[in-house]
């Protein structure tokens, strides 16, 4: 799942690649993708795409007076290619033809269509509710002062930190990856947080997030890759050795993802309870 990090190096790219091209045509094969229909799809023929940004994990293309707003939830990819997809392709959600031949695709693999975008007045992105209701943006971190005020609620810090009304563009890797590097258990409660612990929850945020995207600076050309490099030390590495001490990284599978933790470091030596197996032995 692309988050913070996969987001803003996409947008960077793609902003790069198609910065003043213009639109020929659009259109959305997917059936659901669309939330808005006014103003309607044609209105960005002629359009030029002015840049591409990120709010949360969200891209906002800027074609001068309206702005597409997408969200790739979990198994979008949002890519330019040189050539046009063939209209059979079961994978296209958004089509924006470009004059120069290349196009604009919001693809999204697996038989859900989960994917959506939002065609809007430019002016009107930041209070589409979608974006309204995003807490700061996660990179840069939010200072310490801010950040213990964001978590001070009686959440576990691992549902916490992926809220995006709490701090946006965390999601299901990097979670594990910014507590691991905290020392933090994902069942501490926000609210319980020392300050020192709120510091360290902080730094570990910026580093990760920070570190992955210097990462795919220096990895990826000018296309975006199905399946970006991502760095990652303990999530989906359950039976691994932690990077730092060795103890073997535990997992706890939860309907649709898994969480990865070091009990050494992070659960005062203990493993907690996989429900995935709970669940099989009861
Ligand atoms: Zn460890």
């Amino acid at each position: 799942m692309p988050e913070l990090p996969e987001v803003e190096i996409a947008a960077r790219r793609i902003g790069t690649a198609t910065s003043g091209a213009r639109v020929e045509s659009a259109l959305a094969p997917g059936m659901v993708t669309m939330k808005t229909i006014e103003p309607p799809l044609e209105s960005l023929v002629g359009a030029t795409i002015e840049g591409v940004t990120r709010r949360g994990k969200m891209f906002v293309v800027g074609f001068g007076e309206l702005a597409l707003l997408i969200h790739l939830m979990s198994a979008g990819r949002l890519q330019v290619w040189d050539k046009r997809a063939s209209l059979r392709d079961k994978a296209s959600r958004l089509l924006v033809r470009l004059e120069d031949g290349r196009e604009l695709r919001l693809r999204e693999f697996g038989t859900q269509q989960r994917a959506w975008a939002k065609l809007l007045p430019i002016a009107a992105v930041d209070s589409d509710e979608a974006v309204a209701t995003l807490g700061p943006e996660a990179w840069p971190a939010p200072a310490a002062g801010e950040l213990a005020s964001l978590l001070d609620q009686p959440r576990h810090l691992h549902p916490l930190l992926r809220d995006q009304r709490t701090i946006a563009g965390i999601g299901r890797s990097w979670v594990d990856e910014v507590l691991w590097t905290a020392r933090l258990s994902p069942f501490k409660k926000g609210s319980e947080l020392e300050g020192d612990e709120v510091e360290r929850l902080g730094q570990a945020i910026q580093e990760r997030l920070g570190a992955a995207l210097e990462h795919y600076e220096e990895v990826i050309g000018e296309t975006v890759p199905d399946k970006l490099p991502m760095p990652l030390q303990v999530h989906r590495r359950s039976g691994e050795p932690c990077p730092r001490c060795s103890t073997t990284i535990e997992a706890i599978h939860f309907k649709d993802y898994v969480l990865c933790y070091c009990p050494q470091e992070q659960t005062g030596g203990r493993v907690l309870k996989d429900r995935r197996l709970s669940r099989l032995l009861k």
